[in-house]
């Protein structure tokens, strides 16, 4: 399969090229020039299947023309190895886990699935100079990074995060780990991080000297194995007879999570319509309204993995749909709450039903509330364990958390990180001297 550039300016690049790169040299976002239909008879029968054995299905469609049969069964069946459950909430909505990964969050689905396509592709290459995968991080996206990675042969992982600005949980979960993962105590903000990481990916004589790759939801490997959530979610309702008018519901940030499910719906998979789920940073909403996409800087929230002010995925939705503000928003519709508002439905739905939402998880819910017709039936993504959010969701039901057992390994390990300075020579100079 070939992959074309969202700015048009680049076409007919190889998998292995897509992946490698990340973004296109003409900053594009990487689309598969088609993708492909599963016949109807995958979907007479899904509910029979095993997670891991729909998701190769799917991972066949897209990757199995570059990726050899066993090597890519290996890598599905290796990042699938936890289990997803579907839980129910109240008579019309459900709750999709996605949260029982190594570090508690969606992305560990396309971390994990990320990190083994590109050792597979290093391996085929042959070459013995590590590739070198550089992450800023605001939290989650580290540890889902760096766990995915741990342990990859030709692989090393640098994580820059800002001191002081994550949460102790999320740090110990890429501080802790050793081995090929180095984490980057940066003295600035997360947007000083990220703004060391562009720069030492325009830095010539960095480029010229290492084989650099950032590993964020903008790479066609790390967005697209999250497609298999929606067929899985798709396949639990079905089972239980009830899967005719399926409404997905997706708390939102960089839009990664939601163009997967988009991808699926192309693929065949019967999904009625989605919902964009958003906090106060409501870009997506008001382009629906509007028709006019306007980015705008950040503000932050209790559902802080969602602050984003620029989608980058939007790029891929308006590919999608050629464009088409009225076929996007005959799909997709859109909400938005506020801290307020977030609050008020966790504790609400824990009082009333039981359940403990984490905050992200919490907007999903309350649009599928607030929207849901009677003949659907609504499931959204749990995309984080509540107990990462620990002070936040503590202080709004007015109890104790219990930490799972997954999160108190990474308490119990040695944080171990180096000092950086803001400014970009720093960086530079440490990586020079590798
Ligand atoms: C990353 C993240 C999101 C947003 O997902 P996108 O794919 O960026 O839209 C939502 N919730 C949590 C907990 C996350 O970590």
């Amino acid at each position: 399969m070939k992959y074309y550039s969202t700015n048009k300016k680049i076409t007919d690049v190889s998998l292995q090229d897509a992946v490698v790169k990340g973004l296109a040299d003409d900053k594009g976002l990487f689309m598969p020039n088609n993708i492909k239909s599963l016949p109807q008879s995958f979907f007479d029968t899904i509910e029979n299947l095993s997670f891991q054995e729909m998701s190769y299905t799917v991972a066949d469609a897209f990757f199995g023309e570059d990726v050899e049969a066993d090597a890519l069964k290996k890598i599905v069946y290796e990042t699938l190895n936890f289990d997803v459950p579907l839980v129910k909430v109240t008579d019309n909505i459900y709750s999709l886990e996605l949260y029982h990964g190594p570090t508690l969050a969606f992305k560990d689905v396309g971390g994990r699935f990320m990190s083994r396509l590109l050792g597979y592709f290093i391996q085929k290459q042959n070459d013995n100079s590590k590739v070198k995968v550089l992450v800023a991080t605001s939290g989650d996206t580290g540890s889902a990074v760096a766990n995915g990675f741990l342990g990859v042969d030709g692989i090393h992982v640098f994580v820059l995060y800002p001191k002081g600005l994550v949460s102790p949980i999320q740090e110990c979960q890429f501080t802790t780990l050793g081995q090929n993962i180095t984490a980057l105590e940066v003295d600035g903000t997360f947007d000083d991080c990220q703004a060391l990481v562009k720069s030492a990916f325009m830095d010539e004589e960095l480029n010229a000297k290492l084989k650099l790759t950032s590993a964020n939801s903008i790479n066609v490997a790390r967005f697209l194995p999250q497609s298999f959530y929606y067929f899985y979610a798709y396949a639990q309702l079905k089972k239980l007879g009830i899967a005719n008018e399926v409404v997905m519901c997706v708390p939102s940030g960089n839009f990664g999570n939601i163009t997967a499910g988009l991808f699926a719906k192309r693929m065949g998979l019967p999904v009625k319509r989605f919902v964009a789920a958003n906090n106060l940073n409501d870009i997506f909403l008001q382009y629906l309204q509007t028709g006019q996409y306007k980015p705008r800087p950040s503000v932050s929230t209790i559902a802080n993995a969602m602050d984003v002010g620029d989608p980058s995925n939007f790029a891929r939705v308006l590919d999608l749909y050629n464009n088409s503000h009225e076929a996007i928003s005959a799909e997709i519709s859109g909400v938005s709450y506020n801290d307020q508002q977030i609050a008020e439905t966790l504790k609400q739905c824990y009082t009333e039903t039981g359940y403990l939402l984490d905050p992200h998880g919490a907007v999903g819910y309350k649009a599928l509330q607030d929207g849901l017709k009677e003949s659907e039936i609504g499931v959204f993504m749990e995309t984080a364990h509540p107990a990462k959010f620990l002070e936040t969701v503590e202080t709004i039901i007015g109890e104790k958390v219990e930490i799972p057992q997954k999160l108190q390994e990474f308490m119990k390990g040695t944080k171990q990180s180096l000092s950086l300075s803001k400014d970009f020579e720093s960086l530079k100079k440490y990586l020079m001297e590798l």
